[in-house]
């Protein structure tokens, strides 16, 4: 059944150059970025706070070297040493043949990048959903949002889709895909969580046949239902304070209904570890949930259609493009669509990564598309099949995508142009002028 909306005069909340539609790690990038380079931003946001998965789902980790040398810099160097000057991560003590270079905290690195945006000049509107593009002659003139005081518009010359589900390409047409090839399955969701009350000493005192011995009840529990699906099968090297990544979940991140139910079935198996921990792990005794997700983190969802797709073969080639905006490190790492916490990385080691020391590239192709010229999308909604989503998909290389177009959104705008046409060469000169690693770029770029 449909209900017809009558058309109404909808008065003007803000306008400005560039609207970034989601304040999760790449929007923030984009809106500091494009700030930085002189046009005038709005950030709307619609939780409390910016930083999306790795505030809000307590996604912590930072992957920025290709196993021998970091190669992502610009604005995650920037956020990284902010946070690692307030004491709000630790950097591991070599990225000596691993990816993940820091750790951080969520609530700490909320505040770096609220700082960040601020010091930029950049409008942000938290609580604010962004409702329905305004799209008129294959241009987006910006988004309609619900407020306290009724309906508004917020109007702008370029639009950058973050809110990682690419809810404004996908409401304004541009063609998307979701999940795999086979079953339109996306990756497995998952519900983050930190633990406190653990007794160290306990923990500490036990012996690797104690510790050995209480994984394999562990796994047989799993085994006969007892316990939740996982892959990890031992909390015996656990902190306080810290964030599991062991409860995964499976279905369709674009159904509220259904990712209601998933968040709370999510939590209910958190709490299930918990309980079981207790009664058999010495030193949990008295552990406690100290905080789950505040959101249920989510892997997937749209994928909008690009002038470029990034795919497995580009990833693990480590294909280089003209149009490069950053480099990519990540493996394949596809987490099972149907929710048995089984992921590609652990199971096919290293055949899913990209060559030691070596690196794609993230093209800005994969953030325009054909539709609409005045309309981006940056971040995990970018082009990509689900192979190569499975990579690019992380923290790093979202703010890559964000830190490349708000860049070239701002010199579209001085330059009176549109963001497809910003000579790439241009473009790159200004990234690593901003301190953006770009090796290798080929020869026409
Ligand atoms: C459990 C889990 C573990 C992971 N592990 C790692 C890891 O170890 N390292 C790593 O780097 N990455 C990891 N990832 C991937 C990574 O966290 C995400 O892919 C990445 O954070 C996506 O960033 P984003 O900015 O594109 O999207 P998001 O972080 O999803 O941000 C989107 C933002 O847009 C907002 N929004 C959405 N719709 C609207 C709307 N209509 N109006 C206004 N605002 C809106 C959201 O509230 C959110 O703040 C993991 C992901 C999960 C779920």
């Amino acid at each position: 059944m449909d209900i017809h909306v009558p058309e109404a005069r909808v008065p003007v909340l803000r306008d400005c150059d560039v609207l970034v539609c989601g304040g999760g790690t790449a929007g923030v990038a984009a809106a500091v970025s494009a700030a930085r380079h002189g046009a005038e931003v709005v950030l709307i946001e619609r939780w409390p706070r910016v930083g999306g998965m790795m505030t809000c789902a307590l996604v912590t980790i930072w992957h920025r070297s290709d196993r021998e040398k970091i190669v992502i810099n610009g604005l995650v160097e920037e956020a990284t040493q902010r946070a690692l000057a307030e004491g709000w991560g630790v950097a591991y003590p070599s990225v000596e043949g691993r990816h993940e270079t820091h750790n951080f905290d969520p609530e700490g690195m909320t505040l770096v990048l609220h700082r960040m945006l601020d010091e930029a000049g950049v409008r942000v509107l938290c609580y604010t959903v962004a409702g329905e593009p305004i799209v008129e002659d294959e241009r987006i003139h910006g988004v309609l949002v619900e407020t306290k005081r009724g309906r508004r518009a917020i109007t702008a010359r370029i639009v950058i889709d973050a809110t990682g589900d690419g809810d404004i390409a996908a409401k304004a047409g541009v063609p998307f895909e979701v999940g795999r090839e086979a079953d339109g399955r996306v990756q497995g969701m998952t519900m983050m969580y930190r633990l406190c009350g653990l007794d160290h000493a306990a923990l500490d005192a036990l012996t690797p046949d104690r510790r050995e011995a209480i994984s394999a009840q562990m796994r047989a529990a799993i085994e006969r239902g007892e316990l939740p699906p996982s892959k990890t099968a031992s909390p015996c090297g656990y902190r306080n304070r810290t964030i599991p990544n062991m409860c995964p979940v499976a279905g369709d991140p674009l159904d509220e209904e259904e990712l209601t139910r998933l968040t709370v079935l999510g939590r209910e198996r958190v709490f299930r570890f918990v309980r079981w921990w207790r009664e058999h792990v010495p030193g949990f005794e008295a552990a406690q949930v100290e905080q789950t997700g505040f959101s249920l983190g989510i892997r997937e969802s749209r994928r909008i259609t690009g002038r470029k797709t990034l795919t497995a073969e580009m990833v693990l080639g480590a294909a280089k493009q003209p149009d490069a905006i950053g480099h990519g490190i990540w493996m394949i790492d596809i987490h099972d669509p149907r929710g048995s916490g089984y992921t590609t990385w652990q199971d096919r080691g290293d055949t899913n990564m990209v060559a030691r020391g070596d690196s794609y590239h993230i093209p800005l192709g994969m953030c325009l598309n054909a539709a609409i010229p005045n309309l981006a999308v940056v971040g995990r909604c970018a082009s990509s099949t689900h192979e190569g989503h499975s990579s690019v998909r992380v923290q790093t290389h979202c703010m890559v995508m964000g830190q490349g177009v708000g860049t070239c959104a701002a010199m579209a705008l001085a330059g009176g142009t549109e963001m497809a046409r910003v000579p790439a060469a241009d473009l790159q000169r200004r990234l690593r002028a901003d301190g953006v690693y770009l090796e290798d770029v080929p020869a026409d770029g």
